[in-house]
Formats: C-alpha cells, sequence, structure tokens
C-alpha cells in the first residue's frame, strides 16, 4: 500500500530508524506487513522456511522508519523492530 501523506514539517524532522527482525520459521507468508508497510521495506525472500513458507526479509532496511506497523499486523508474532540509535544507522548503511 502506497503512503501518500506528508507532513508539513518533513524537511526539519529526522525519522527514527529501525532494524526489522523476523522470526523466519513462525513466519506464514500472509503479506500483511509487505502489503501494509508504509515505506515498501518487506518482501518475501525466495529460501523456504520448516513450515514451505517464503518467510519475509527486510529488502531495503534503511527505509525501514520504526513505525512498528509490520509488529503490530502480524498474526504469528513473527516480526518486531529495534529503533536504531544514529551510530547504528550509520554502521547499517555502510553494509548495504
Ligand atoms: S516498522 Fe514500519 S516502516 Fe519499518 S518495516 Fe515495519 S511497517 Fe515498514
Ligand atoms: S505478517 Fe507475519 S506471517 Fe504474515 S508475511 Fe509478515 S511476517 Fe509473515
Amino acid at each position: 500500500m502506497k503512503y501518500w501523506r506528508k507532513t508539513l514539517d518533513q524537511d526539519q524532522v529526522k525519522p527514527i530508524r529501525g532494524r526489522v527482525e523476523v522470526l523466519k520459521d513462525r513466519c506464514k507468508q500472509c503479506r500483511f506487513c509487505i502489503d501494509f508497510c508504509p515505506k515498501q521495506v518487506l518482501e518475501e525472500s525466495t529460501e523456504f522456511n520448516r513450515k514451505g513458507y517464503h518467510p519475509v526479509y527486510a529488502a531495503l532496511p534503511n527505509e525501514c522508519v520504526n513505525c512498528g506497523l509490520c509488529e503490530l499486523i502480524c498474526p504469528e508474532f513473527a516480526i518486531s523492530v529495534v529503533p536504531l540509535e544514529e551510530e547504528e544507522v550509520k554502521e547499517e548503511a555502510r553494509y548495504v
């Protein structure tokens, strides 16, 4: 789902970044997190988990704004988001 709303002060506010963590074997590939992530961070992987599904992964990890929607919406409690400190954001960007 494309997120179309933009805040008026978006040039002045620096968004918090997050790191997505997926418990691969819990994922049932329902796609809720993929379809509702406002930043289109998540995609299905090509690997199989123990249940035979393709678990999600963060395809665009630097785009995650730590909104927590994926964590709230996942019916399997398979996904969580950890807020990143500024130094960690720089580290993550270096390896992507
Ligand atoms: S926390 Fe928000 S922006 Fe980050 S992956 Fe989840 S839904 Fe997308
Ligand atoms: S919402 Fe949960 S179970 Fe569904 S695809 Fe995302 S991580 Fe997997």
